[in-house]
Protein backbone atom coordinates (compact mmCIF):
# COMPACT_ATOMS: atom_id res chain seq x y z
CA UNK A 1 0.00 0.00 0.00
CA UNK A 2 1.65 3.27 -0.97
CA UNK A 3 -0.51 6.56 0.07
CA UNK A 4 -0.61 10.28 -1.33
CA UNK A 5 -1.28 13.65 0.08
CA UNK A 6 -3.48 16.00 -2.01
CA UNK A 7 -4.56 19.21 -0.09
CA UNK A 8 -7.17 21.34 -1.88
CA UNK A 9 -5.78 20.77 -5.44
CA UNK A 10 -6.22 17.94 -7.68
CA UNK A 11 -3.19 18.48 -9.52
CA UNK A 12 -1.52 16.01 -8.14
CA UNK A 13 -0.77 14.02 -11.70
CA UNK A 14 3.08 12.99 -11.10
CA UNK A 15 1.91 11.69 -7.47
CA UNK A 16 -0.50 9.39 -9.01
CA UNK A 17 2.15 7.99 -11.45
CA UNK A 18 5.12 7.61 -8.91
CA UNK A 19 2.64 5.78 -6.83
CA UNK A 20 1.30 3.44 -10.03
CA UNK A 21 4.86 2.30 -10.61
CA UNK A 22 5.06 1.57 -6.77
CA UNK A 23 4.39 -2.77 -5.49
CA UNK A 24 0.67 -1.89 -3.81
CA UNK A 25 -2.46 -0.36 -3.98
CA UNK A 26 -2.48 3.27 -3.92
CA UNK A 27 -4.49 5.27 -1.34
CA UNK A 28 -5.28 8.87 -1.90
CA UNK A 29 -6.02 11.06 1.82
CA UNK A 30 -8.11 14.15 0.43
CA UNK A 31 -8.29 17.06 2.53
CA UNK A 32 -10.37 19.38 0.84
CA UNK A 33 -13.53 20.12 -1.10
CA UNK A 34 -15.60 16.82 -2.55
CA UNK A 35 -14.95 18.08 -6.02
CA UNK A 36 -11.18 17.85 -5.41
CA UNK A 37 -11.94 14.15 -4.26
CA UNK A 38 -14.21 12.94 -7.04
CA UNK A 39 -11.39 14.23 -9.19
CA UNK A 40 -9.02 12.46 -7.26
CA UNK A 41 -10.80 9.04 -7.53
CA UNK A 42 -11.48 9.04 -11.29
CA UNK A 43 -7.17 9.66 -11.56
CA UNK A 44 -5.90 5.88 -11.26
CA UNK A 45 -6.10 5.79 -7.51
CA UNK A 46 -7.38 2.98 -5.91
CA UNK A 47 -9.24 4.09 -2.95
CA UNK A 48 -10.05 7.79 -1.72
CA UNK A 49 -10.53 8.88 1.72
CA UNK A 50 -12.40 12.32 2.57
CA UNK A 51 -12.19 14.25 5.44
CA UNK A 52 -15.26 16.09 4.82
CA UNK A 53 -15.84 19.75 3.75
CA UNK A 54 -13.37 22.10 5.15
CA UNK A 55 -15.11 25.23 5.95
CA UNK A 56 -13.12 27.46 7.70
CA UNK A 57 -10.66 25.16 9.19
CA UNK A 58 -7.17 25.48 7.04
CA UNK A 59 -5.66 22.60 5.38
CA UNK A 60 -3.16 22.45 7.93
CA UNK A 61 -5.52 21.77 10.74
CA UNK A 62 -6.24 18.12 9.39
CA UNK A 63 -3.02 17.19 9.80
CA UNK A 64 -3.72 14.78 13.19
CA UNK A 65 -6.18 13.19 10.17
CA UNK A 66 -3.99 12.83 7.60
CA UNK A 67 -1.59 10.97 10.51
CA UNK A 68 -3.90 9.05 11.76
CA UNK A 69 -4.82 7.74 8.30
CA UNK A 70 -1.61 7.07 7.64
CA UNK A 71 -0.93 4.92 10.80
CA UNK A 72 -4.04 3.10 9.74
CA UNK A 73 -2.61 2.64 6.18
CA UNK A 74 1.22 1.54 7.16
CA UNK A 75 2.03 2.87 4.02
CA UNK A 76 5.26 1.71 2.29
CA UNK A 77 5.29 5.37 0.35
CA UNK A 78 3.90 8.32 1.25
CA UNK A 79 4.00 10.54 -2.18
CA UNK A 80 3.47 14.18 -1.26
CA UNK A 81 3.18 17.87 -2.98
CA UNK A 82 5.17 21.03 -2.73
CA UNK A 83 2.88 23.50 -1.55
CA UNK A 84 2.87 25.01 1.82
CA UNK A 85 -0.13 22.25 2.87
CA UNK A 86 1.25 19.73 1.18
CA UNK A 87 4.69 20.02 3.00
CA UNK A 88 2.83 20.16 6.27
CA UNK A 89 0.41 17.48 5.59
CA UNK A 90 3.35 14.90 4.78
CA UNK A 91 5.34 16.11 7.77
CA UNK A 92 2.72 15.11 9.83
CA UNK A 93 2.40 11.57 8.07
CA UNK A 94 6.27 11.27 7.97
CA UNK A 95 6.60 11.64 11.92
CA UNK A 96 3.52 9.74 12.79
CA UNK A 97 4.63 6.56 10.69
CA UNK A 98 8.57 7.63 12.01
CA UNK A 99 9.51 7.52 8.43
CA UNK A 100 12.32 9.52 6.78
CA UNK A 101 10.87 12.70 4.91
CA UNK A 102 13.30 13.39 1.05
CA UNK A 103 13.21 16.34 -1.30
CA UNK A 104 14.40 16.55 -4.52
CA UNK A 105 13.07 13.12 -5.42
CA UNK A 106 13.87 12.36 -9.04
CA UNK A 107 13.36 8.37 -9.11
CA UNK A 108 11.57 5.42 -7.15
CA UNK A 109 11.03 2.13 -7.45
CA UNK A 110 9.92 -0.83 -5.17
CA UNK A 111 10.59 -4.06 -5.15
CA UNK A 112 10.01 -7.49 -2.60
CA UNK A 113 9.67 -4.64 0.57
CA UNK A 114 12.23 -2.42 -0.59
CA UNK A 115 11.94 1.12 -1.75
CA UNK A 116 14.94 2.64 -3.85
CA UNK A 117 14.16 6.47 -4.13
CA UNK A 118 17.50 8.51 -6.10
CA UNK A 119 17.24 11.89 -4.61
CA UNK A 120 19.47 15.43 -4.98
CA UNK A 121 21.53 16.21 -2.29
CA UNK A 122 23.87 19.09 -1.63
CA UNK A 123 21.27 21.70 -3.51
CA UNK A 124 21.65 19.54 -6.33
CA UNK A 125 24.83 19.33 -6.78
CA UNK A 126 24.66 15.33 -6.44
CA UNK A 127 22.09 12.69 -7.25
CA UNK A 128 22.26 9.86 -4.39
CA UNK A 129 20.03 6.44 -4.23
CA UNK A 130 19.02 5.03 -1.26
CA UNK A 131 17.01 1.69 -0.26
CA UNK A 132 14.52 1.56 2.26
CA UNK A 133 12.63 -1.63 4.20
CA UNK A 134 10.53 0.51 6.38
CA UNK A 135 8.19 3.47 5.50
CA UNK A 136 9.57 6.57 3.37
CA UNK A 137 7.70 9.92 2.80
CA UNK A 138 8.35 11.62 -0.45
CA UNK A 139 8.22 15.38 -1.74
CA UNK A 140 7.27 15.41 -5.34
CA UNK A 141 6.01 18.09 -7.70
CA UNK A 142 2.52 17.59 -8.25
CA UNK A 143 2.15 18.12 -11.72
CA UNK A 144 -0.69 18.62 -13.61
CA UNK A 145 -4.25 17.31 -13.25
CA UNK A 146 -4.16 13.07 -14.06
CA UNK A 147 -6.12 12.11 -17.09
CA UNK A 148 -9.66 10.59 -15.86
CA UNK A 149 -9.35 6.82 -15.51
CA UNK A 150 -10.82 4.61 -13.13
CA UNK A 151 -13.70 5.13 -10.66
CA UNK A 152 -11.91 4.78 -6.68
CA UNK A 153 -14.69 4.43 -3.59
CA UNK A 154 -14.63 7.26 -1.72
CA UNK A 155 -14.90 6.65 2.40
CA UNK A 156 -16.12 9.15 4.15
CA UNK A 157 -13.83 9.79 7.52
CA UNK A 158 -15.07 12.40 10.45
CA UNK A 159 -11.49 14.20 10.92
CA UNK A 160 -9.70 15.01 13.81
CA UNK A 161 -8.32 18.41 13.40
CA UNK A 162 -6.63 20.65 14.96
CA UNK A 163 -8.13 23.98 16.63
CA UNK A 164 -7.31 26.14 13.81
CA UNK A 165 -9.81 28.71 11.91
CA UNK A 166 -9.62 31.46 9.33
CA UNK A 167 -11.05 34.34 10.07
CA UNK A 168 -10.00 36.73 7.28
CA UNK A 169 -8.51 36.54 3.72
CA UNK A 170 -7.12 39.01 1.83
CA UNK A 171 -6.92 38.04 -1.67
CA UNK A 172 -3.79 39.37 -3.46
CA UNK A 173 -3.75 39.77 -7.22
CA UNK A 174 -1.81 37.05 -8.69
CA UNK A 175 -2.03 34.81 -11.41
CA UNK A 176 -1.62 31.44 -11.11
CA UNK A 177 1.74 30.08 -13.00
CA UNK A 178 2.85 26.38 -14.17
CA UNK A 179 6.46 27.07 -14.31
CA UNK A 180 7.21 23.76 -14.32
CA UNK A 181 4.83 23.35 -18.16
CA UNK A 182 6.30 26.65 -19.75
CA UNK A 183 8.84 26.19 -22.75
CA UNK A 184 10.37 29.26 -21.86
CA UNK A 185 11.64 31.00 -18.68
CA UNK A 186 13.12 34.27 -17.68
CA UNK A 187 14.59 34.47 -13.99
CA UNK A 188 15.39 37.73 -12.55
CA UNK A 189 17.49 38.00 -9.78
CA UNK A 190 19.03 40.92 -7.38
CA UNK A 191 21.19 42.59 -10.12
CA UNK A 192 17.37 44.74 -10.46
CA UNK A 193 17.97 47.44 -8.55
CA UNK A 194 14.36 48.67 -7.64
CA UNK A 195 10.83 46.34 -8.01
CA UNK A 196 9.46 49.06 -10.93
CA UNK A 197 12.98 47.86 -12.67
CA UNK A 198 11.24 44.54 -13.44
CA UNK A 199 9.36 46.14 -16.29
CA UNK A 200 12.26 45.39 -18.04
CA UNK A 201 12.20 41.74 -17.61
CA UNK A 202 8.89 41.38 -18.01
CA UNK A 203 9.29 42.81 -21.29
CA UNK A 204 12.32 40.34 -22.24
CA UNK A 205 9.52 37.63 -21.28
CA UNK A 206 6.78 39.01 -23.30
CA UNK A 207 8.68 39.28 -26.17
CA UNK A 208 9.91 35.62 -25.83
CA UNK A 209 6.76 34.39 -25.39
CA UNK A 210 8.50 33.26 -21.79
CA UNK A 211 6.58 33.38 -18.16
CA UNK A 212 8.17 35.44 -15.61
CA UNK A 213 10.41 33.46 -12.60
CA UNK A 214 13.20 34.82 -10.10
CA UNK A 215 15.14 33.83 -7.70
CA UNK A 216 14.57 33.20 -3.51
CA UNK A 217 14.87 36.83 -2.10
CA UNK A 218 12.86 38.42 -4.85
CA UNK A 219 9.96 36.58 -3.36
CA UNK A 220 10.88 35.91 -0.27
CA UNK A 221 12.40 39.23 1.82
CA UNK A 222 11.79 41.61 -1.49
CA UNK A 223 8.21 40.39 -2.10
CA UNK A 224 8.53 41.68 -5.44
CA UNK A 225 7.22 38.66 -6.55
CA UNK A 226 4.89 35.59 -5.66
CA UNK A 227 6.64 32.55 -3.99
CA UNK A 228 5.32 30.72 -6.96
CA UNK A 229 7.40 32.49 -9.00
CA UNK A 230 10.47 31.52 -7.31
CA UNK A 231 13.17 28.77 -8.75
CA UNK A 232 15.51 26.84 -6.74
CA UNK A 233 16.18 23.91 -4.25
CA UNK A 234 13.26 25.28 -2.30
CA UNK A 235 11.04 26.78 -4.75
CA UNK A 236 10.08 25.81 -8.36
CA UNK A 237 12.05 22.97 -10.54
CA UNK A 238 11.82 23.65 -13.95
CA UNK A 239 12.85 21.71 -17.48
CA UNK A 240 12.06 24.12 -19.82
CA UNK A 241 14.18 24.61 -23.34
CA UNK A 242 15.35 28.07 -22.83
CA UNK A 243 16.41 29.46 -19.26
CA UNK A 244 17.30 33.43 -19.25
CA UNK A 245 19.25 34.31 -15.83
CA UNK A 246 19.56 37.87 -15.67
CA UNK A 247 21.12 39.43 -12.84
CA UNK A 248 20.98 36.08 -10.98
CA UNK A 249 24.26 35.07 -9.02
CA UNK A 250 23.69 31.36 -9.94
CA UNK A 251 24.35 29.95 -5.98
CA UNK A 252 23.64 26.34 -5.89
CA UNK A 253 20.15 26.73 -4.23
CA UNK A 254 18.95 28.29 -7.33
CA UNK A 255 21.12 26.21 -10.06
CA UNK A 256 18.92 22.92 -8.02
CA UNK A 257 15.84 24.30 -9.65
CA UNK A 258 16.82 25.66 -12.94
CA UNK A 259 20.03 23.16 -14.00
CA UNK A 260 17.51 21.01 -15.95
CA UNK A 261 16.59 23.61 -18.75
CA UNK A 262 17.89 22.43 -22.44
CA UNK A 263 19.48 25.95 -23.10
CA UNK A 264 20.70 28.59 -19.99
CA UNK A 265 21.51 32.14 -20.82
CA UNK A 266 22.76 34.29 -18.26
CA UNK A 267 23.11 37.73 -18.34
CA UNK A 268 25.69 39.21 -15.24
CA UNK A 269 27.57 42.37 -15.11
CA UNK A 270 30.35 40.13 -13.43
CA UNK A 271 32.42 38.05 -15.22
CA UNK A 272 33.13 35.74 -12.24
CA UNK A 273 29.35 34.77 -11.32
CA UNK A 274 28.78 31.14 -11.12
CA UNK A 275 25.78 31.16 -13.11
CA UNK A 276 28.12 32.07 -16.23
CA UNK A 277 29.82 29.03 -16.03
CA UNK A 278 26.94 27.19 -16.29
CA UNK A 279 25.26 28.88 -19.01
CA UNK A 280 25.21 28.12 -22.85
CA UNK A 281 25.32 31.44 -23.38
CA UNK A 282 26.89 34.20 -21.06
CA UNK A 283 26.03 37.95 -21.79
CA UNK A 284 28.73 39.65 -19.06
CA UNK A 285 27.54 43.44 -19.09
CA UNK A 286 24.64 45.67 -17.55
CA UNK A 287 21.19 44.37 -17.81
CA UNK A 288 20.14 47.68 -17.60
CA UNK A 289 21.78 48.27 -21.39
CA UNK A 290 21.75 44.49 -22.73
CA UNK A 291 18.09 43.70 -21.57
CA UNK A 292 16.39 46.23 -23.19
CA UNK A 293 18.47 46.17 -26.68
CA UNK A 294 17.61 42.16 -26.97
CA UNK A 295 14.02 42.92 -26.30
CA UNK A 296 14.23 45.19 -29.34
CA UNK A 297 15.81 42.92 -31.26
CA UNK A 298 13.51 40.68 -30.61
CA UNK A 299 10.43 43.10 -31.21
CA UNK A 300 11.71 43.80 -34.55
CA UNK A 301 9.41 42.74 -37.56
C1 LIG B 1 18.51 26.83 2.75
C2 LIG B 1 18.51 27.78 1.61
C3 LIG B 1 17.65 27.56 0.56
C4 LIG B 1 17.65 28.43 -0.52
N1 LIG B 1 16.80 28.18 -1.56
C5 LIG B 1 16.82 28.99 -2.64
C6 LIG B 1 16.02 28.72 -3.77
O1 LIG B 1 15.25 27.76 -3.80
N2 LIG B 1 16.10 29.57 -4.83
C7 LIG B 1 16.94 30.65 -4.85
O2 LIG B 1 16.94 31.38 -5.87
N3 LIG B 1 17.72 30.93 -3.80
C8 LIG B 1 17.68 30.13 -2.69
N4 LIG B 1 18.47 30.42 -1.63
C9 LIG B 1 19.25 31.69 -1.66
C10 LIG B 1 20.52 31.54 -2.49
O3 LIG B 1 21.55 31.01 -1.68
C11 LIG B 1 21.00 32.91 -3.03
O4 LIG B 1 21.15 33.80 -1.94
C12 LIG B 1 20.03 33.52 -4.02
O5 LIG B 1 19.72 32.60 -5.06
C13 LIG B 1 20.70 34.75 -4.65
O6 LIG B 1 19.76 35.43 -5.41
P1 LIG B 1 20.23 36.41 -6.57
O7 LIG B 1 21.05 35.66 -7.55
O8 LIG B 1 18.99 37.10 -7.05
O9 LIG B 1 21.06 37.51 -5.79
P2 LIG B 1 22.62 37.77 -5.66
O10 LIG B 1 23.33 36.55 -5.22
O11 LIG B 1 22.75 39.00 -4.85
O12 LIG B 1 23.09 38.06 -7.15
C14 LIG B 1 22.78 39.21 -7.88
C15 LIG B 1 23.57 39.12 -9.18
O13 LIG B 1 23.24 40.24 -10.00
C16 LIG B 1 24.41 40.67 -10.64
N5 LIG B 1 24.20 42.08 -11.00
C17 LIG B 1 24.16 43.16 -10.17
N6 LIG B 1 23.90 44.28 -10.89
C18 LIG B 1 23.79 43.88 -12.19
C19 LIG B 1 23.55 44.59 -13.40
N7 LIG B 1 23.31 45.89 -13.43
N8 LIG B 1 23.51 43.88 -14.55
C20 LIG B 1 23.73 42.53 -14.57
N9 LIG B 1 23.96 41.83 -13.43
C21 LIG B 1 23.98 42.50 -12.26
C22 LIG B 1 25.53 40.48 -9.63
O14 LIG B 1 26.79 40.38 -10.29
C23 LIG B 1 25.11 39.18 -8.97
O15 LIG B 1 25.72 38.07 -9.60
C24 LIG B 1 18.50 29.56 -0.54
C25 LIG B 1 19.37 29.77 0.53
C26 LIG B 1 19.38 28.90 1.59
C27 LIG B 1 20.33 29.14 2.71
Amino acid sequence: MNLIIVAGTASVANLVTTAAQLDGETLAVVVGSRAVAERIATSGVDKVIWFGEPGDRPLEAFAPAVAQAATAARPQVVLGGRRPAERVLLGAAAAALRAPALIDVKEVTSQAGTVMVTHGVNGGIAVTTREFSGPVALMVDGGGVAPVQGAAPIEETPAATLPMQVTAVQVTAVTEVDLAAAPRVVGAGRGLRAREDLSIIEALAAALEAELACTRPLAEGLDWLPRDRYLGVSGQHIAPRLYVAVGVSGQLQHLAGVRSAETIVAINSDPKAPVLAEADYALVGDLYELVPAITAALEQP
